[in-house]
């Protein structure tokens, strides 16, 4: 450290949502910023462990209008912030097997295209000739959006951390915040094992883990961690160099490509909330049954990796932006399985809130922690 102790802000956690607000109070000509993340490298919890989905359809239209300020960062990534992701816009197609699922996704589909993301609505004839690999005898339709895609995780954390770098700010691994300073509820400063760092703002972007941190800073946040897992398979020579991130949306279970093989993952209903970031070999029996079942390639498949981690889920599957109970103590946190892709303007949000009082790129008020005792939950159906 070059610069004594005292900083403008701290930020605590390195992941994509630490990083981005790291880069975007940077970018509004803030130097004095330290960011801390407790592992060795940047962007190993649940950023590095994500699955690099990139959507335009949601549910609500808070999600979606996230997604079209975010998307479109992500496309001016390389020239912005000067480090390619690897944006690939392969599209989602969703698989909808229920009379429920079609009237749902008809809604999502109007409220996507009314607010400008140009999703198409697919019959079931249509998604079987879409994907002839497929066993989709009980497809009835499908929402598909050419827009929707992947990008490198790791790209975008480190991306934005280097950015930040330049501009001044100071961003440490293997340093975790393991007591927050308070003085008369209002935050003062962070304790590592070895220093102590003041500063009269802290941001709280610690994910999966912000329950345990805000209870350091004295109060509790609804973040729940819940283990998600994936796979991918060894080299796939029949894979269609067109075939689109699938997902089944009545079992959750999604495939996309990735390399020359594919990634395939599928959320456990049943998972017990936890830090176990173990895979659980019974679940990927279950999950590969699944997955072979709606694509017979799978069978002769190898597995080249398997990757586990945690969703940081809140009770309406929604994100929590903004103040705390504790005066200069801000969360950014809870996006419930979709995080990646709202990160870059979930920071530039965080520097609004912080720079200007009120976030004014996309009005995420109703996003606020107050919520939850409030009983003001956002209803959102579109989860994998
Ligand atoms: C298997 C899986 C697949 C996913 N797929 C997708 C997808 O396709 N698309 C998508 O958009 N999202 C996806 N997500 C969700 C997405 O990964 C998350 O929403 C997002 O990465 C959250 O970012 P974050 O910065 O809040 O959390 P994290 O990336 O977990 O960062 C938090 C950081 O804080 C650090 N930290 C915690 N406590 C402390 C402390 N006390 N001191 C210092 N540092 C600390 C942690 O080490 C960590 O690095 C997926 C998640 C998982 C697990």
């Amino acid at each position: 450290m070059n610069q004594g102790n005292t900083f403008d802000f701290i930020i605590i956690g390195g992941g994509v949502m630490g990083a981005s607000t790291a880069y975007h109070l940077a970018a509004r000509g803030y130097k004095n910023i330290l960011l801390l993340e407790k592992e060795d490298f940047f962007g190993t919890g649940a950023t590095g462990r994500c699955a690099g989905g990139v959507r335009y359809q949601f549910a609500t239209e808070i999600n979606i209008r996230l997604s079209l300020e975010s998307l479109p960062m992500l496309e001016r990534f390389k020239d912005e912030i000067g480090q390619s992701i690897d944006y690939r816009k392969i599209g989602y197609l969703f698989l909808l097997t229920t009379d429920n699922q079609v009237d749902e996704f008809r809604c999502n589909v109007d409220l996507q295209n009314r607010l400008g993301a140009q999703t198409q609505w697919m019959s079931g004839d249509e998604i079987r000739e879409r994907l002839p690999l497929m066993r989709l005898d009980d497809v009835i339709a499908g929402s598909f959006n050419p827009r929707d895609g992947l990008v490198d995780p790791n790209s975008v954390v480190m991306g934005y951390i280097s950015a930040a770098q330049r501009l001044g700010c100071q961003a440490v691994c293997s340093n975790p915040v393991i007591q927050i300073d308070l003085k008369s509820s209002r935050v003062t400063g962070v304790y590592t094992p070895t220093q102590y760092f003041s500063a009269p703002v802290i941001v709280d972007a610690t994910g999966p883990w912000a329950n345990l941190s805000c209870q350091m800073a004295g109060f509790q946040v609804p973040v729940t961690p819940v283990r998600r897992q994936w796979l991918t398979t060894n080299v796939l020579p029949d894979l269609p160099s067109d075939f689109p991130f699938v997902i089944d949306f009545a079992q959750s279970l999604y495939f996309h490509p990735e390399g020359h093989g594919l990634l395939t993952g599928m959320s456990n209903p049943t998972e017990t909330p936890g830090f176990d970031q173990n895979i659980d070999p019974n679940w990927e029996l279950i999950h590969l049954e699944a997955a072979i079942d709606r694509l017979p390639i799978l069978e002769k498949a190898g597995l080249a990796s398997h990757v586990a981690g945690l969703y940081e889920v809140t009770p309406d599957a929604h994100p929590i932006f903004g103040r705390t109970p504790v005066d200069g103590y801000y969360i950014v946190t809870g996006f419930s399985g979709h995080g990646f892709m709202h990160g870059p303007i979930a920071g530039k949000l965080m520097s609004e809130i912080i720079l200007d009082g009120k976030a004014t790129s996309v009005d995420i008020s109703m996003l606020d922690l107050a919520r939850f005792e409030e009983g003001r939950l956002v209803n959102e159906y579109n989860v994998v």
